[in-house]
């Protein structure tokens, strides 16, 4: 059982972050903001993934006027993405953002942030100080020499004490680095001295050939160990990618439950049907159902009728046959072109959808 610490609650639109909060699923868009349609779009694809808060890159004054008409379409809360430029946050807070977010390297002179924080607390919205290794504050890297854990926290810590001299306390914070060991140490750092609910990932991972297990390593240490309240993926892929990844880490440590969780066997020399195959089409064919069901798809008896009697529904592999199971009994032997129509058809009945 993971004991999560226990961090300061933020409201981001409509849900909570922190405190007793379920660990919610975030991303980013990754279409042209000055493109409303396509960026709404996506927002909307994204929301049906199960995405909970979407970052909106705002790079100029164009982009932000967009904020208002993006926000009105969709239903999760919209946190502006800030860098360099301190009016582009104002202005991100007028058109109704519910969280902004910025990064202390490269947001400047400290009557700056004091003005974004004057504006977030008119507007009552919670600011994330997003610390980045790849945009460390120049006396920082001047300090250290290169990025560390120490620089990324002291960056964080230098925001902080700016914040509090405002007496704001409506944040939350990210210490990412494109480095797993680094990101780890930053976050331990951080959490042990303060109690600002914390945004994590793994900043830059790659593509998903590694950048999931990078992400997955990373991410799933932190929350083994209690750390975390938000999750993004950072994958050069799809952004419905990246939700996905979230949730099976999610899944995978039984903290979030969403969408069917395939339990499958590797096959060896005693499997006598294709599972691979069968395998990719069971996957594919469930993949727009968001209820937490598990499906064994199992290539013999040596663990198969084990692990499909134990799943909700499931197969057992046997020569050129299968054992259909549905709640730990086994209700069909079918042909092995059947199995995916007869296994399909048994979830279809509990679930209500047609697959
Ligand atoms: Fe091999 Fe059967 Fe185990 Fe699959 S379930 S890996 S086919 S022994």
């Amino acid at each position: 059982m993971i004991k999560r610490r226990v961090t300061k609650r933020i409201k981001v639109g409509n849900i909570y972050i922190g405190g007793d909060a379920p660990i919610t699923v975030q991303t980013m868009t990754k279409t042209d903001t000055r493109d409303v349609f396509a960026t709404i779009k996506q927002i909307l694809n994204l929301e049906s993934k199960g995405c909970e808060a979407i970052r909106i890159a705002v790079p100029d004054f164009e982009a932000v006027k967009n904020l208002g008409t993006i926000k009105r379409a969709v239903k999760i809360p919209i946190i502006a993405d800030i860098h360099f430029n301190w009016k582009l946050a104002l202005e991100a807070i007028k058109q109704g953002a519910d969280q902004i977010r910025i990064n202390p390297g490269n947001i400047g002179a400290k009557w700056k942030v004091y003005e974004i924080i004057a504006s977030a607390k008119d507007y009552n919205i919670p600011i994330r100080i997003g610390v980045n290794a790849g945009s460390l504050e120049k006396e920082l890297l001047l300090k250290y020499g290169h990025p560390t854990p120490e620089a990324l926290f002291e960056s964080a810590e230098g925001h902080i004490k700016i914040f509090a001299e405002m007496d704001f306390h409506n944040i939350e914070v990210s210490l990412k680095a494109s480095d797993v060991l680094m990101t780890l140490d930053a976050y331990r750092l951080f959490s042990s001295k303060y109690d600002y609910p914390l945004h994590i990932g793994i900043s830059e991972a790659g593509p998903p050939s590694t950048g999931i297990i990078k992400s997955s390593v990373g991410i799933g240490i932190l929350l083994f160990e209690g750390i975390g309240d938000t999750i993004r993926v950072s994958l050069t892929a799809p952004p419905e990618e990246e939700i996905r990844v979230a949730y099976e880490i999610l899944k995978s440590l039984g903290i979030r439950k969403r969408g069917p969780e395939i339990i499958s066997c590797p096959t060896c020399g005693r499997c006598k049907i294709d599972l691979q195959a069968l395998v990719t089409k069971v996957e594919e064919s469930l993949k727009e159902i968001d209820e937490p069901i598990t499906v064994a798809v199992m290539g013999c008896v040596v663990n198969g009728p084990g692990e499909a009697r134990e799943a909700d529904f499931g197969i057992a592999g046997g020569k050129k046959m299968g054992l259909i199971f549905r709640k730990g009994s086994v209700i069909k032997k079918v042909k092995e072109e059947d199995i995916l129509k007869s296994l399909l058809e048994v979830i279809s009945e509990y679930s209500g959808s047609s697959l």
